[in-house]
């Protein structure tokens, strides 16, 4: 019996070893691929854009927003910040986007008033109708789905990052647009990634449309590119610092 056994171990080992050996005998380059080569793109040290962002603001002017019947965007600029002003509606970027990566940086008021939803409000919205939410949600309690990180009415985030209110914070947002059939249907439907203060909290999750206050959403056909979006909620929340990629 033990020698059956033997018999059976050195015949796996001698296996294992032809196996290794003709692997080792193969030729390498027959994996390797070299086209296409991917685009140099510039880090930035310091966490602002990398060289092939597209800047949207960067503390001087807002000549990539407008307003969102097209004229002048209403809101402040004042030592390289842009905050909302309360009562002028949302801005949008001229320019319209598909697949992005997005960076934000965003601040609800130090000072307090109010709780829930009417605490720091403002929102990303990609392709002017996909809401990552913006709020003051640092011991601020509302419904889960609706606190800073979700994607509004939809999607829960992983954790809470939120920062104390008056802290700066970010957004690394990765966004896959809808794509619909020619009938106006959708063929595959939109997707997020969200990093808040570099902490995952939306992971590739789906999109079920767009985002509503109330109901269930329901994909209604658009451009394959639409503006980016920042919300006004009655709240002076401000921004700096927002570049976007291309994908
Ligand atoms: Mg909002």
């Amino acid at each position: 019996m033990l020698k059956t056994c033997t018999v059976i171990v050195v015949a796996v080992v001698m296996v294992g070893a032809v196996s290794t050996l003709t692997q080792e005998q193969g030729d390498p380059t027959l994996t390797e691929v070299w086209e296409p080569e991917p685009p140099i793109v510039i880090p930035n040290a310091s966490g602002g854009p990398p060289s092939d962002a597209v800047i949207l603001f960067d503390g001087s002017d807002l000549s990539a927003w407008q307003s969102r019947s097209g004229g002048a965007p209403p809101w402040e600029v004042s030592d390289g910040v842009l905050t909302v002003l309360p009562d002028t509606g949302d801005i949008i970027t001229k320019q319209g986007f598909g697949n992005v990566q997005l960076h934000v940086e965003w601040r609800t008021p130090s000072v307090v008033t109010g709780g829930g939803q009417d605490r720091g409000n403002s929102g990303v919205y990609l392709m002017s109708r996909y809401e990552v939410q913006v709020l003051d949600s640092y011991e601020n309690r509302t419904y889960s789905n609706g606190q800073a990180g979700s994607i509004y009415k939809q999607h829960i985030p992983l954790v809470n990052a939120s920062r104390a209110p008056g802290a700066w914070q970010t957004y690394d947002i990765i966004f896959m647009a809808p794509r619909f059939h020619v009938d106006g249907t959708i063929a595959q439907p939109a997707t997020i990634t969200v990093l808040h203060n570099g902490v995952l909290v939306q992971n590739h999750v789906v999109l079920q449309g767009p985002s509503i206050f109330i109901g269930q959403p329901e994909y209604e056909t658009h451009r394959p590119k639409e503006p980016l979006l920042l919300q006004e909620h009655d709240h002076p929340v401000s921004y700096r610092n927002i570049w976007i990629r291309e994908l």
